[in-house]
């Protein structure tokens, strides 16, 4: 284990080039750990994500950013799984309705699927892979719920607006973002992985 004077400001690369999530991240993470992004590591185009799990492309972005910069990184995926449609769109969450990745036209889509089905269960899934020299670890969070048949609410992105977690009766997009990242699957994962790192690197 490594002490503390050792690794006050321990690099560590997140494999993303998303903004919001590496701000999001950096908070959660507090001042022990120094979070640098792909950009900022000299990789400007996005890592492609061609693996059919979550777990497979949060393993491919980490490898890849550990054997090209040698330093521990992490890399996410998440993926929204409907029970009455298999699971789906899972991995395909992005591109559901097609490579445009379009938020309205996957929300639309997914409502269109579950039209006359009552089933409405669902859940985010995000999954966190973390690599080092001696490490390779796997986080995941989930948040259960079901999808509205309506969109409702203004905040947030992606499938917020159709998705309402277990014991609340509003959408993760009627949602303050303070509100919904005390709960999200996102949240819940990198938490875990903020456990592991100061537990094994503090
Ligand atoms: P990513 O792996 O975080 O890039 O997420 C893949 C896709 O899943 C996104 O493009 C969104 O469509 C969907 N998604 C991920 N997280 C969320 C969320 O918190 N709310 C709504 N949709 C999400």
């Amino acid at each position: 284990m490594l002490q503390l004077e050792e690794c006050q400001f321990m690099k560590i690369c997140f494999a993303t080039h998303n903004l919001n999530k590496l701000q999001e991240v950096r908070k959660l993470l507090g001042k022990d750990f120094e979070l640098v992004s792909l950009e900022e590591m000299g990789q400007k185009t996005p890592l492609p994500e061609t693996k059919d799990t979550l777990e497979g492309n949060a393993f491919d972005k980490a490898a890849y950013v550990f054997s090209n910069y040698q330093i521990p990184c992490f890399a996410d995926d998440t993926g929204l799984e409907v029970e009455a449609l298999n699971k789906a769109p899972g991995v395909y969450s992005a591109r559901y309705a097609g490579p445009q990745k379009d938020a309205e036209d996957n929300k639309a889509l997914l409502l269109a699927h579950l039209a006359g089905i009552t089933n409405r269960r669902a859940q985010f899934r995000t999954i966190i892979a973390f690599m080092s020299s001696t490490t390779k670890q796997q986080f995941e969070g989930i948040v259960k719920g079901h999808i509205v048949e309506q969109p409702s609410g203004k905040q947030g992105f992606g499938y917020d607006a159709i998705f309402v977690p277990d014991g609340y009766t509003k959408t993760f997009a009627e949602m303050s973002l303070k509100e919904k990242n005390t709960i999200s699957h996102r949240a819940i994962a990198f938490k875990k992985l903020l456990d592991f790192l100061k537990t094994n690197f503090d």
